[in-house]
C-alpha cells in the first residue's frame, strides 16, 4: 500500500499530456474494449437501466432471464405487467425500481413513438437527449450510454471511473459536475462515435484494474 501511495503521489505530479494522449495510452495496452456488450441496441437501454447501482454480472443474470422468457424486445417489455418484470429482473437489485424505470420508458417510446427505437434515434440529439432525461430514473449517465451505445450518438458518458481518473490526472477538476466534465472532455476529444465508446469503455477497464479508490499506480498505463 505505502508504495501505491508513493506512485501516486509521484504520478500527481506529472502530466499527462492531455486526453488524446491518454486514450492512446489506454488503447495501446488494453486493446479496443467492443463495448456495449449486448446483441440489440434495445438490449443496450435495458441494460443500461439495469446496471444503475449494481455490478454487470448481476446485469447478465437479469438480462439472461429477460431472453429466456422472450420478453427482451420493445412490444413485449411494452406489454408485460411490472410486477412480473420486477421479479425476471430481480438478479440486477432494487428491481421495483428499476422495473418502475424500465416501464416508464417503455411507455416514453410508445408514446412518442410508436414504439420505433429507430425513428427515436433518428431525432436531432439534443432535443432527443432531453426527452431521455424527462423519463423518471434516467438520469445523464444513463441518458449518454443509451445516446452513445445503442443510438451511435456521439456523446461522451461520465461516471465515476472517468471523473476520478481525468482529475487525479488534473485534466478536470473533480469538484465540476457532469455536464461541466462532459463538456471540457467534448472540447478536448473530437467527436466520434467509435472513439467515444472506446474512451470510456477504457476508462472504467482502467478504473477497474488500477485507479480503484486506492490507485494501484505500479504497472498503471498511465505512469509510463
Ligand atoms: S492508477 Fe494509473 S490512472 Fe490512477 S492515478 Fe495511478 S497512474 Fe494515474
Amino acid at each position: 500500500v505505502l508504495v501505491a501511495v508513493i506512485s501516486f503521489a509521484w504520478i500527481q505530479g506529472q502530466l499527462v499530456n492531455g486526453f488524446l494522449e491518454l486514450y492512446s495510452r489506454l488503447l495501446s495496452h488494453f486493446g479496443p474494449q467492443g463495448w456495449w456488450p449486448a446483441d440489440t441496441a434495445f438490449e443496450v437501454i435495458v441494460g443500461a437501466i439495469l446496471t444503475q447501482n449494481t455490478s454487470w454480472r448481476n446485469v447478465e443474470r437479469a438480462i439472461g432471464n429477460l431472453k429466456k422468457e422472450g420478453v427482451l424486445n420493445p412490444e413485449a417489455l411494452h406489454d408485460i405487467e411490472e410486477l412480473a418484470l420486477a421479479l425476471l429482473i430481480r438478479p440486477a437489485g432494487y428491481f421495483n425500481v428499476k422495473a418502475r424505470r424500465i416501464k416508464a420508458f417503455m411507455e416514453f417510446l410508445y408514446g412518442a413513438y410508436e414504439g420505433g427505437l429507430e425513428t427515436m434515434f433518428r431525432q436531432p440529439l439534443l432535443p432527443l437527449r432531453d426527452q431521455l432525461l424527462g423519463i423518471s430514473g434516467i438520469g445523464p449517465e444513463t441518458a449518454d450510454s443509451i445516446l452513445l451505445y445503442a443510438g451511435q450518438r456521439p456523446v461522451f458518458v461520465i461516471d465515476a471511473y472517468t471523473t476520478r481518473i481525468l482529475s487525479r490526472h488534473h485534466l478536470i477538476d473533480g469538484r465540476m459536475g457532469y455536464g461541466e466534465i462532459q463538456s471540457v472532455v467534448m472540447s478536448h476529444v473530437p467527436p466520434d462515435v467509435y472513439v467515444y465508446q472506446e474512451y470510456h469503455a477504457l476508462l472504467v477497464r482502467l478504473g477497474k484494474i488500477h485507479c480503484r479508490r486506492t490507485p494501484d499506480c505500479l504497472g498503471c498505463p498511465v505512469e509510463a
